[in-house]
């Protein structure tokens, strides 16, 4: 008897001192495992006589039972100083400003592209598109620039091989619409074109415009009223003042500048507008029947107007930007602006 008590002694005391799991496991199994020392007295009782037995038996049971109770105990404390050394180390501070998701923004551009085509599909007109990488044949030929026409020289075009080419206008995709549409035709054309130039006005790459409207009865005053209303529509002013100058163009006769009131000065004159009150927007004329010769139209029964713009110089106006590099820099602290 006096054993067991220095060995619940010992037990009590080992178990008090483990740290973690393994620890706890590794005394339960001295003290109550298979070979354990208490499972071993328990084993030897069937050598003392009954009255002895029923004694020690009962003794190293109260022992076994306060073995139990204190590994419940530790096991219990353990795991909740486990847990709490998990809290401490993963402990978020909620209070700290949260790491938020910026928003993007349509470009300018693009948003301009957006307003500009809102404007034509309320009046009938449909978008279309066409490949960047032209033949000589739709790029030039098609809209009435032959071979050896100066306008060519003009163009300052990026050549990728000897047949192929970076468009420079926008002009190439009504002749594919043509080529696989029959009159009428209402169409805008949107489009990044190339060429070789670059300066605070001119970029290698930019946008262009292209509206194109071909029926029986389609003429100058219709491309008048369409271009003065998409203006007036685009800068939000009634009373914008627009005006066409006679021009050249290998793919219009006639052609003309279309000029609108400075939208800086109202007419005044300021640097912007050179001081002459007018903004050169775009150009414009009536489709040369060489060109609808091209696609296969009949120059004696449709008549056709076309308009070319520059949509980075339409933003430009509408936003005030005053240089063209700007929209195609990345720069956010620019495009923040448009958001
Ligand atoms: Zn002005």
């Amino acid at each position: 008897m006096q054993n067991l008590d220095t060995l619940l002694e010992q037990a009590l005391s080992d178990l008090s001192r483990t740290t973690d799991p393994v620890e706890l496991e590794q005394a339960k199994a001295r003290y109550l495992g298979k070979g354990g020392a208490i499972t071993e007295l328990l084993k030897g009782l069937g050598k003392l006589d009954p009255d002895a037995r029923r004694e020690a038996g009962a003794a190293i049971n109260r022992a076994k039972d306060a073995v139990e109770s204190r590994l419940a105990e530790r096991r219990e404390a353990i795991q909740a100083a486990i847990l709490e050394r998990q809290l401490a180390e993963e402990a978020l501070d909620v209070t700290l400003p949260g790491r938020g998701q910026e928003t993007g923004g349509i470009h300018p551009v693009t948003r301009t592209l957006e307003r500009v085509q809102a404007i034509f599909h309320s009046i009938g007109f449909s978008s279309v598109s066409g490949p960047e990488i032209e033949t000589d044949f739709f790029n030039f030929t098609a809209l009435n620039i032959p071979e050896d026409h100066p306008a060519r020289a003009m163009h300052d075009t990026f050549y990728v091989d000897a047949e192929h080419l970076l468009r420079t206008h926008t002009s190439p995709i009504q002749i594919h619409y043509m080529m696989e549409n029959a009159p009428p035709v209402k169409i805008i054309a949107p489009g990044r074109v190339y060429r070789v130039d670059s300066d605070a006005t001119h970029s290698p790459m930019f946008h262009q415009l292209e509206i194109l409207w071909v029926d029986e009865e389609v003429n100058f005053t219709h491309l008048k009223g369409v271009a003065a209303d998409f203006l007036q529509r685009f800068f939000e002013k009634e009373d914008l003042k627009v005006r066409f100058r006679p021009s050249f163009f290998p793919f219009t006769e006639p052609s003309a500048e279309i000029d609108m009131g400075c939208v800086f000065c109202d007419g005044d004159g300021c640097r912007v507008c050179s001081h002459t009150g007018w903004l050169e927007v775009g150009g414009c004329g009536m489709v040369h029947p060489n060109v609808f010769a091209h696609v296969g139209y009949d120059a004696e029964k449709y008549l056709g107007f076309a308009f070319g713009m520059g949509l980075d110089r339409l933003a430009m106006l509408k936003y005030g930007v005053n240089d063209l590099r700007l929209f195609f820099s990345n720069d956010l602290r620019f495009l923040n602006q448009f958001n």
